[in-house]
């Protein structure tokens, strides 16, 4: 991918953090931030780095890298989830926790901002050769966490399952039971109901709000979908019960695609009986590069980053762009969208709905005072429909796209809290 040059500065297209920092600092210049505070915000505050033993199955050690970067503690405790990859880089590690603190502030929820990964291939390993990898790197981070430190989720190829170890090996270093350590647990061990369903839940919130505002309707809306795992499996299950028309959905292996709708439930089958949408009966096979390209009123990427590029933007012909993944677009992509008159809910507040769903597991876990799902829903709703008319206000008012408007309200907010907090020099 191409080195982009704006005339004001270079950065690298396909690495997640140069193309976070490009649209921070362009949305810092056009709310005239602080120069001090600009130099505050620009860093993490925080990283780590850990090499993790681990016993594997065969008897011999395995050294893995891993990463928790804390980017910022300004509004609250750092948040943000842990994933599990082979192709896990500090840089991507970097975007991730910085783009936690904006979509915090997004979504106006007391937390910072922050990411770890792994570099594994959970793939390759059994359940027992995972379970001491995370018991180790969580034993190595003990000093760092904590629940009004840096509260840890899922992430790709992490699970309530890897939760429920970190909550129990916290626990074990520090000698009692500390269930707001992490979020995402399974909800018989004081994780929230709705958590599992939250980031698909919020997406279908704020695209229901797209498409009132853009004068569509559900039932004629076709919505393809890159990912069928947490974040695209549950919100196609969401907006397909809504009554949208699903029409295209993928793997990390292939995708399938039905111009007149897929059968959603027999897709949901298939997948949870082969593990692939491989051999799906009823529909095309498309890759996960044409199905980006497909004919389809709402795209929904939820699988990684670096989707949607300067090579392929051009050829992107939804007119809703929800953004399930962190940083599916990339910063060089941004003006060939907006060009193109594509309606983009940009990630840090379309896929904040897991973040405040985490938020309400933290609460209730201080509380010790669970709350039905139904109220878990409604809340969720309440925050997502606001920020999203916070954006498209923030938009609107300063003449600036859906993308630059989350930027520069979430910085904005960032910024208050640090000035009126005080820079500890
Ligand atoms: P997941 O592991 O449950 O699912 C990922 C899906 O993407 C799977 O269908 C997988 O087969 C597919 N996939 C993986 N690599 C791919 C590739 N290179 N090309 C195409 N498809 C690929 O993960 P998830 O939790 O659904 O997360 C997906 C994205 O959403 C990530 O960017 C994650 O950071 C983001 N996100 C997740 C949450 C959450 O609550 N889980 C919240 C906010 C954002």
């Amino acid at each position: 991918m191409a080195l982009v040059d704006d005339g004001i500065r270079q950065f690298r297209e396909d690495n997640p953090f140069e193309s976070m920092m490009w649209r921070f600092d362009n949305a810092a210049r056009l709310l005239d931030l602080d120069p001090d505070l600009y130099k505050v915000l620009r860093v993490p505050n925080r990283e780590i780095t850990v090499y993790i033993p681990v016993f594997m199955d065969d008897g011999h050690i395995e050294v893995f890298t891993g990463y928790r970067v804390q980017h910022n503690f300004a509004r609250g405790p750092a948040k943000g989830g842990i994933r599990y990859a082979p192709d896990v880089t500090i840089d991507e590690v970097r975007a991730l926790a910085a783009w936690m603190t904006w979509k915090c502030a997004v979504v106006n929820i007391p937390f910072g901002g922050a990411k770890g990964g792994v570099i594994c291939d959970p793939s390759q390993m059994s359940q027992g050769e995972l379970e001491r990898m995370t018991r180790r790197y969580t034993a190595e981070l003990v000093d760092f966490i904590g629940p009004e430190r840096d509260v840890p989720a899922p992430d790709m190829n992490t699970n309530e399952q890897t939760m429920a170890w970190i909550m129990d090996t916290y626990s074990m270093h520090v000698r009692h039971t500390v269930t707001a350590v992490v979020t995402g647990k399974p909800v018989d061990l004081s994780g929230s109901r709705g958590r599992r369903e939250a980031t698909g839940r919020g997406l279908l919130f704020v695209v229901n709000e797209a498409v009132k505002k853009l004068g569509m309707r559900p039932e004629k809306t076709r919505v393809a979908i890159q990912g069928s795992g947490n974040v695209g499996g549950i919100a196609a299950k969401l907006m397909h019960e809504t009554g949208y028309q699903i029409v295209a959905i993928s793997d990390v292996r292939c995708g399938i695609y039905n111009s007149k709708g897929l059968d959603l439930p027999k897709v949901m089958t298939h997948l949870a009986k082969h593990k692939t949408l491989e051999k799906f009966p009823d529909a095309e096979p498309v890759t996960n590069k044409d199905l980006l390209e497909l004919d389809c009123d709402v795209l929904l990427p939820a699988a990684t980053e670096n989707q949607i590029t300067s090579n392929n933007a051009s050829r992107i012909r939804c007119k809703i762009l929800a953004e399930g993944a962190n940083g599916p677009t990339t910063a060089a992509a941004d003006d060939i969208l907006e060009s193109n008159g594509v309606f983009v809910i940009p990630d840090i507040l379309a896929n904040a709905g897991g973040v405040t769903c985490s938020y309400f597991e933290w609460v209730q876990n201080r509380m010790g005072y669970f709350w039905k799902e139904e109220m878990v829903n409604e809340r969720l709703q309440d925050i997502m429909v606001a920020s999203f008319h916070d954006v498209c206000k923030y938009a609107e008012s300063h003449a600036v796209n859906n993308r630059v408007a989350a930027y520069m309200l979430a910085i904005d907010r960032v910024a208050y809290i640090t000035r009126v907090r005080g820079i500890y020099a």
